[in-house]
């Protein structure tokens, strides 16, 4: 193994957007295996992301694909928040109800069961009608 740690010496290897690369690469394979005989060209294109990862794994930039890494760390964090906001709201739903504020958009939450109840916006002091 010493001939590839010395091959890899001032090489980037793995990280995290290396694997969903791969990820990637697996689940369009999947897909594409699911298309019509007639379009088995497009079986190439799942291959893309794992040519990707393989340039990043060997790539002498280290730098800038460290700056790749963090971007995509950026964006999946951000889509984790977003999906963790949507479970809690729908796992919410039972005990409370949303209202947008017809004046700014503003989300509002409050508890149900209480009838026909005035909701007043705590941003821009709206006063709508609403059923809980
Ligand atoms: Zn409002």
């Amino acid at each position: 193994m010493e001939w590839l740690r010395r091959f890899m010496y001032g090489r980037y290897g793995g990280d995290n957007l290396s694997k969903a690369l791969l990820v990637l690469s697996f689940i369009l394979l999947m897909i594409t295996n699911l298309l019509p005989r007639a379009l088995i060209g497009l079986e190439l294109i799942a291959y893309i992301p794992t040519l990707v990862c393989v340039y990043r794994i060997f790539s002498r930039n280290i730098y800038k694909r460290q700056q790749e890494n963090y971007k995509y760390l950026r964006i999946r964090n951000s889509a984790i928040v977003w999906f963790r906001r949507k479970m809690n709201i729908t796992k919410d739903l039972k005990t409370h109800k949303y209202f947008t504020c017809p004046n700014c958009r503003q989300k509002l939450r409050v508890p149900r069961k209480q009838g026909k109840i005035s909701v007043t916006c705590p941003k821009c002091k709206n006063s709508f009608k609403g059923k809980s």
